[in-house]
């Protein structure tokens, strides 16, 4: 076959009308390369497309699936529904992982309850929120309305580092039933401090034109990371004497937390309140700042919190967790809801 450099659209698009002439006679020989025959059946768009798909279901080797997805992505542009439907129940797998990815990364805003339920899931890794600080996983599926968040953490267990602040002779080291066993407790303790606190809902247009309300309640959660480079934050936990204290901090724009053997006990705090402080310092893993009166700036999160709920953030000590309690508010969820407006594309409130 002859080669033909292309010299610009114009040339090609009368190229393309000269095959698509003969094409019915050339494509039935099941010879021809991917790139060949996509470009045919582009210059038949959108009457053969069915057809094509057929065509490279039964003809083509499909090695890679990357080798595909330009093509494709070219041709179905506008994703046609049905067709997509039909290739999700017949065609091989790597066809339908494929559309379905093309099908997800559609940027285009759902306005009906319809287009809703059958959009596939809206997800999104290592997202950091506007605050300048925290980092995350999102995802909500429209099929169940179910919104995820999770925070990635690599654990690294220190021995004491300073043994002459406790007055011990020597560093106290952590055995492996300790490290389960505060890991445990970690969990526990963020998701029952700061999952399923507070509901957002967005309104859709209904088939019969009247509004349907969604309602989602995001669930938050840690996932331990096998690796510091798959991990949102590397979690370093002292092991110090029991109720003794040690300070804790998150690290601002990097990902590590301080944290201590005795974080996941409650311990007073401002006088009258008490505090884990691994559930304090999670609120600065999700992106949320100091609300203590001696933090000494304006939150990270309250220009967030202003634009979103129109509330300011009030500085001062008091039972909130961002404060010297545990007490989570819905402006402590202003990072998630920023994330959920941002993947869905819809204006939760
Ligand atoms: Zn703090």
């Amino acid at each position: 076959m002859q080669r033909v450099n292309w010299q610009c659209d114009a040339e090609m698009d009368d190229r393309l009308k000269k095959q698509s002439q003969s094409s019915e006679k050339k494509q039935s020989d099941g010879k021809h390369s991917l790139g060949k025959t996509a470009k045919e059946a582009k210059s038949q768009y959108p009457q053969k497309q069915e057809e094509f798909i057929k065509k490279m279901l039964s003809n083509t080797d499909f090695k890679s699936a990357s080798l595909l997805l330009s093509p494709i992505s070219q041709l179905f542009n506008p994703l046609n529904q049905n067709l997509l439907n039909k290739i999700f129940t017949q065609g091989p797998k790597e066809i339908s992982q494929i559309l379905e990815s093309l099908r997800c990364s559609s940027k285009q805003s759902v306005k009906s309850f319809e287009e809703y339920t059958s959009h596939c899931k809206y997800e999104t890794s290592n997202l950091s929120p506007s605050t300048g600080l925290g980092k995350f996983d999102i995802s909500h599926d429209p099929k169940n309305s179910a919104t995820t968040v999770a925070v990635k953490v690599f654990y690294e267990f220190e021995p004491t580092r300073n043994i002459k602040e406790y007055g011990i002779e020597e560093p106290l080291k952590w055995n492996e039933k300790e490290k389960e066993e505060w890991k445990k407790r970690y969990f526990n303790a963020i998701t029952s401090a700061w999952s399923k606190k507070f509901s957002f809902s967005v309104e859709l247009i209904g088939k019969d034109g009247n509004p349907v309300k969604i309602v989602t309640t995001p669930q938050i959660s840690v996932l331990e990371s096998s690796s510091k480079s798959d991990s949102h934050f590397y979690l370093v936990v002292e092991k110090i004497p029991k109720d003794e204290f040690a300070g804790s901090s998150v690290q601002i724009g990097g990902q590590h937390v301080k944290l201590d053997s005795e974080d996941t006990k409650k311990t007073s705090k401002c006088g009258k309140y008490e505090q884990r402080g691994a559930v304090h310092e999670f609120g600065h893993m999700l992106g949320i700042g100091d609300e203590y009166r001696d933090s000494g700036f304006n939150p990270h999160h309250a220009d967030l919190t202003e634009s979103l709920f129109q509330t300011k953030v009030e500085v001062k000590d008091d039972q909130r967790v961002m404060s010297c309690g545990e007490e989570v508010n819905i402006l402590h969820y202003s990072t998630i809801l920023e994330a959920l407006r941002k993947i869905t594309n819809l204006e939760w409130k």
